[in-house]
């Protein structure tokens, strides 16, 4: 017989494993591949690593063609996965079969720094694959598979794409993208909240979202302010933009939300106030602060807290943003958030006031406030 062994962290599995896998047992005529999940020792463990049990269990929904065999052996024999020790057992196990060891090209660079390495090749015949179509393979140190090409894929960008609230199906299977989303593994705090903007934005406003959620985490290092709560009201603060106006009204009606002139007159100011509104109804949001935050994004109004000044120089100085002067309102936001605030608004009131449009006196207020500050700060 002819048994090939595969292991990794599998944390987790991915298609480009799968694709690996399959090239590998045709290639050598396997009659099994045993897929070994490595034991990580509690020191090593990184926070998205998931639980042994939830990576054999992965492992067992990915590779399920009758001649794979999910094994469990480094696992239970814990402490450090040394492949000797792996291979010993198997030769134990089905003394006198060939065995061969798979590896991606990353780890057949670092071999021969492995513990005991060259009894590894005396026991099995080394197998390498590349990871990408660069990589160049020395032939003389393992056995190379040939017509194989890549995916080019890792279980960290799976980790990635899960956490930003994406479903990894398309690069794991649905059978392991279930299984991720019901055990909630690779998620933090804010995914849930992610995936919810998934649904509810196009792709433009998504990545406007994460961009001014990281422009509000790092305003918030720099002025205090939780940064948590600032990154949170960044990633939501257009949650309703890309919603048909008609929708938005009856979330704002539903939560009791009644329009002034100048906000009836402009539709393009609506997403601030449903927003808040799905915010607190849909959501059952109570934070007074993170709600207003949402609430007065676009407009600003007199009295802001240091959070909604936060939301609101944010989504004009964030990643995303081109404008001409988004570089002034990035040296502006690092020295004062009230200096930045005054350029925004100039440049939203002489911009309304050219085309003769309505503005809304919360912006004029807010305006008002911080020159008359400033003013008072100069004169003192
Ligand atoms: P991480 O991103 O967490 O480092 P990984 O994607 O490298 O994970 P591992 O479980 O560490 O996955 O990989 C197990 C084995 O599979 C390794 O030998 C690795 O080189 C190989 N491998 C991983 N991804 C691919 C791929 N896309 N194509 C070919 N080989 C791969």
């Amino acid at each position: 017989m002819a048994i090939g062994i595969f292991g990794g962290t599998f944390n987790p599995p991915h298609l480009g494993h799968l694709r690996l896998l399959e090239a590998f047992a045709k290639q050598f005529r396997l009659d099994r591949v045993l897929v070994i999940p490595t034991f990580v020792p509690p020191h090593k463990a990184a926070p998205d690593l998931a639980s042994a049990e939830d990576r054999l269990e992965m492992c067992r929904l990915m590779f399920t063609d009758a001649r794979y065999i999910v094994s469990d052996l480094e696992i239970r024999r814990g402490g450090r996965s040394y492949t000797v020790e792996t291979l010993e057992t198997l030769q134990a196990e089905y003394p006198g079969e060939a065995l061969y060891l798979l590896m991606g090209s990353d780890m057949l660079l670092s071999f021969d720094t492995w513990f005991r390495a060259d009894d590894i090749r005396r026991m099995c015949t080394l197998c390498a694959a590349p990871r990408d179509g660069e990589t160049k393979l020395d032939g003389a140190s393992a056995k190379l598979l040939t017509d194989f090409e890549p995916l080019v894929l890792s279980s960290t960008e799976v980790r990635q794409r899960v956490c930003a609230g994406e479903d990894p199906s398309s690069l794991t299977g649905g059978a392991v993208g279930a299984f991720i989303r019901a055990r909630g593994l690779y998620e933090d705090a804010f995914t849930a909240y992610r995936r919810l903007l998934w649904e509810k934005l196009g792709a433009y406003r998504l990545r406007h979202s994460f961009a001014v959620a990281d422009a509000a985490r790092m305003l918030a290092e720099r002025y205090g302010a939780d940064a948590d709560r600032a990154y949170l009201a960044g990633l939501v603060h257009d949650v309703m933009k890309d919603t048909p106006k008609p929708e938005q009204l009856s979330v704002m009606e539903a939560a009791g939300v009644s329009l002034t002139q100048a906000e009836a007159h402009n539709p393009k100011l609506w997403h601030a106030m449903a927003g808040e509104a799905y915010l607190r109804v849909r959501l059952g949001w109570t934070d007074a602060e993170l709600l207003s935050a949402v609430r007065y994004h676009t407009t600003g109004r007199g009295r802001m807290s240091l959070l909604e000044k936060i939301i609101y120089v944010a989504d004009f100085m964030s990643a995303d943003r081109q404008y001409d002067g988004v570089e002034r309102m990035r040296a502006l936001a690092e020295r004062s958030l009230e200096e930045a605030m005054a350029f925004g608004l100039s440049f939203t009131i002489g911009d309304l006031a050219a085309k003769e449009q309505v503005i809304h006196p919360d912006s004029v207020d807010c305006y008002n406030e911080i020159i008359i500050e400033r003013e008072k700060g100069s004169s003192l």
